[in-house]
């Protein structure tokens, strides 16, 4: 199948990429669609199966690695696999429309070394680490360790912001939404791809 095009959203967690990708899979309902990723996490709080993620036992996750059924996998925490299905991005290419991924920045840049000018790599920034915390505290799905892992790999993380074809500031969240909305729009109306 020819590759369609894929919208990347990366991000330290709790900087808000998911709230901007949901915004913007109602603004563009027709034009794209979410690439649900496969997880070895348990659910956490309302999550539904193949909404949020397709939920793997670790067996079945490796099982699925050895087969080379993915696209890109990784070992986001110890112990916790996350990985994106090649059959997912090929569901969603088959309706003619791009794939909007909400996935973390290792991830991201992997996917954007494989697919290239089809792909639009967007780093989303947090105010600060501080406020990243805190959006991680009040969101209380986490525990304090896991808020504490979070926080460290975001550290990490802010370093690479550099390595996307754009950013967007999370500060006002409106403002942050009308730019997602301005880059997406343009990259799904290009003609060809780059
Ligand atoms: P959470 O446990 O909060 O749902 O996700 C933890 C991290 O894993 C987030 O940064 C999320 O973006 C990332 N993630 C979700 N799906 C994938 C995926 O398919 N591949 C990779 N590499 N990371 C993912």
């Amino acid at each position: 199948m020819a590759n369609g095009k894929l919208i990347i959203f990366s991000a330290p967690s709790g900087s808000g990429k998911t709230t901007i990708v949901r915004h913007l899979l109602k603004t563009f309902p027709n034009q794209i669609e979410f690439s649900i990723s496969a997880t070895s996490r348990p659910k956490r709080g309302e999550e539904e199966n193949a909404k949020d993620y397709y939920y793997l036992s670790i067996e079945d996750f490796k099982k699925k690695i050895d087969n080379k059924e993915f696209l890109e996998w990784e070992e986001v925490y110890a112990g916790n696999y996350y990985g994106t299905l090649r059959k997912e991005v090929e569901r969603i290419w088959a309706k003619g429309k791009a794939v909007i991924f909400d996935i973390d920045v290792e991830g991201g840049l992997n996917l954007k070394n494989q697919f290239k000018g089809d792909a639009l790599s967007i780093f989303v920034m947090p105010p600060s680490i501080k406020i990243l915390e805190e959006r991680l505290s009040s969101r209380s799905t986490d525990s304090p360790e896991s808020i504490a892992r979070r926080v460290a790999k975001a550290e990490k993380e802010l370093k690479t912001a550099e390595l996307f074809d754009c950013f967007i500031l999370n500060e006002i969240l409106e403002d942050a939404l009308k730019k997602a909305e301005m880059v997406v729009s343009l990259f799904i109306n290009k003609k060809a791809a780059q």
